[in-house]
């Protein structure tokens, strides 16, 4: 891994992620009432857009589109996407429609239907299905508790009583792979008010979450004894579904910025066939925001210029982005930010023009596929997510999806839709997302102030994140007593992973868990640094403060540091500066 970036202590706004008007302009030209340089669509024009278009379906198993639910501005004027045909494996371009999900096309008002074996709604044993969820902005647990609202959902409010667009009667019923017309309409808003992708034609499906839709997307793209490009270190479950596809992920050296656009265009330019024994890759999955495990966060000149290698080697991006939400205002050493109560959320053009833009809103070709997961917004077991891409790519996904997770469970669609729909709307829903964001940042500030605390500064150095849920420590191995034995000499990754599995045991033996770097390695064992993955996601502060400790106490051990002879190294001077 290059060397990160120094350390970000001072408290500066840092305006690397604020969009400008090239991109995904919409909050700004809205604020500065510039003239949009490409059609603008805002939490304000939903409600006169729906009044001006057909309502969702409310059939059990109907089909929708995103293009049923776009604006204008999004429809004309924009280009196609480009045809990327050629990238789909033999398997996935085989796949033809399902038979049955295929016939609900001829269905409609007063069909009497003896084809597909969708049960009747009478033999669902839910009349009604309730729940209580926080009214915005009061999202904490104590205000739900109290003022939060109760709501049911009827198993015939959308087909009899027409005062709902999705109820149990559909919801729990089999559907089509792309999900209920309702979040189909909600998530093309989204994705428009979000990402305003460059072209026109771009589609969307429902996921059972990100994993399942990875699963699909690699089977559509890659073939055996095929390379697909990553971070150096990446999400490992993403290494683990690709290997048994009989291919091999090659990591692209990367910085606290994430993959370095020139390592991945040297890759390519210099591919040798017959040395890799492969064909030259044109898979590249990554995960922009908050990287698992890294968390370093694509800035959107990175973007750019990865987009422009993608572009001059034909690639096609996988963008998975279940931490995009989760980018954090920076780290100022010995502070941590306060979440305001009541919460007071900024305006949604400011939480939105301070996002660093998508892959998806500078996709000029229709050659990303993004990957939107409920998982870390909302909650995991909700297995619920979705894509969005070109539509000749989302119909090959969809026909994937209909002969294996085919939509994600009804339990979560009705509750979704409820909660997104029919009570947050777009603008609670942003709320809630700048809430966790807040909440999440307040936990980064956590698990690095202990850092800067409690690990030996001269062994042990971070970046501190700017998205997501994971905190990355370098541990410096040439401060090992095996690298001193060994005279100065690299350190052989035999006993790299020795010395990081006695650090992990350690920190078990003590009470602590935390994740070993190798894990995430794209390359298996070909580790020359050692790292470990925290996450400040879960434990509350004074465990994670408490565990943190723990791990300093591991790694002295380890390092046979004594603390007396320790220098206290702090603040600007911590971390990466060496
Ligand atoms: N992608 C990345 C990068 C992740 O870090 C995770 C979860 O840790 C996932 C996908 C899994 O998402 P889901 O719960 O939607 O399957």
């Amino acid at each position: 891994m290059a060397p990160h970036a120094e350390i970000e202590v001072a408290g500066f706004t840092d305006t690397s992620s604020v969009v400008k008007v090239e991109v995904n302009d919409s909050a700004q030209t809205k604020i500065s009432g510039m003239t949009p340089a490409r059609p603008v669509f805002t939490i304000d024009d939903v409600l006169p857009h729906r009044q001006k278009s057909k309502p969702p379906p409310t059939i059990v198993a109907a089909f929708s589109d995103a293009n049923m639910f776009k604006s204008k501005g999004c429809l004309e004027g924009k280009p196609k996407a480009k045809s990327f045909a050629h990238r789909l494996t033999a398997e996935s371009k085989s796949r033809k429609p399902s038979s049955l999900k295929g016939a609900m096309k001829y269905f409609k008002q007063g069909t009497i239907s003896l084809c597909g074996g969708l049960p009747s709604s009478e033999y669902f044993p839910f009349e009604e299905l309730s729940a209580k969820i926080p009214t915005a902005p009061e999202f904490t647990e104590a205000q739900t508790a109290t003022s939060g609202k109760s709501y049911s959902s009827g198993k015939h409010d959308a087909t009899r009583d027409g005062k709902a667009l999705l109820d149990l009667s559909i919801a729990l019923n089999y559907g089509q792979s792309m999900g209920p017309g309702a979040l189909i309409r909600f998530l093309t808003e989204h994705t428009e008010i979000v990402h305003s992708p460059p072209y026109s034609d771009w589609d969307i499906c429902m996921t059972s979450g990100s994993t399942s839709a990875l699963d699909v997307a690699l089977r559509m793209f890659t073939e055996r004894g095929q390379y697909v490009l990553t971070e150096e270190y990446t999400f490992s479950s993403a290494i683990e579904t690709v290997v048994p596809l009989w291919a091999k992920m090659l990591g692209v050296k990367m910085d606290a910025d994430g993959m370095l656009p020139d390592d991945l265009d040297n890759i390519l330019s210099n591919w040798d066939e017959k040395a890799r024994r492969a064909p030259k890759p044109f898979l590249v999955y990554t995960v922009p925001t908050g990287q698992n495990p890294t968390a370093s966060t694509q800035s959107l000149q990175r973007r750019k210029q990865i987009y422009a290698v993608a572009e001059k080697h034909d690639l096609f991006i996988l963008e998975d982005e279940p931490y995009y939400f989760l980018q954090m205002d920076p780290f100022v050493s010995g502070h941590t930010h306060a979440v305001s109560s009541p919460f007071e959320p900024v305006s949604v053009a400011d939480f939105l023009s301070n996002l660093v833009p998508s892959y998806l809103s500078i996709d000029t070709s229709g050659r990303v596929l993004r990957l939107d997961s409920f998982s870390k917004i909302i909650a995991p077991g909700s297995r619920a997510g979705w894509v969005t891409g070109a539509p000749q790519v989302i119909e090959r996904f969809m026909r994937h999806n209909e002969v294996s997770a085919q939509t994600p469970s009804g339990f979560s669609l009705i509750a979704l839709y409820n909660l997104l729909e029919e009570n947050w709307g777009h603008k609670g829903f942003l709320e809630w997302l700048m809430f966790i964001r807040a909440e999440y940042t307040r936990r980064r500030d956590i698990i690095v102030n202990a850092c800067e605390e409690h690990l030996p500064s001269e062994v042990c150095s971070w970046v501190p994140p700017k998205a997501g849920m994971f905190h990355w420590i370098h541990v410096d191995l040439t401060r090992h007593p095996v690298y001193k034995a060994k005279g100065g000499k690299q350190i052989d990754v035999a006993s790299l992973l020795e010395i990081e599995d006695s650090v992990f045991t350690s920190c078990a033996e003590q009470g602590v868990l935390i994740a070993k770097g190798s894990w995430f390695r794209a390359q298996k064992a070909t580790d020359t640094e050692l790292f470990f993955r925290t996450t400040f996601a879960a434990a509350p502060a004074d465990k994670m403060r408490e565990a943190i400790e723990k791990v300093g106490v591991a790694i002295r051990k380890e390092f046979e540091i004594d603390i007396e002879d320790e220098i206290v190294v702090k603040g600007s001077t911590n971390g990466h500066a060496k």
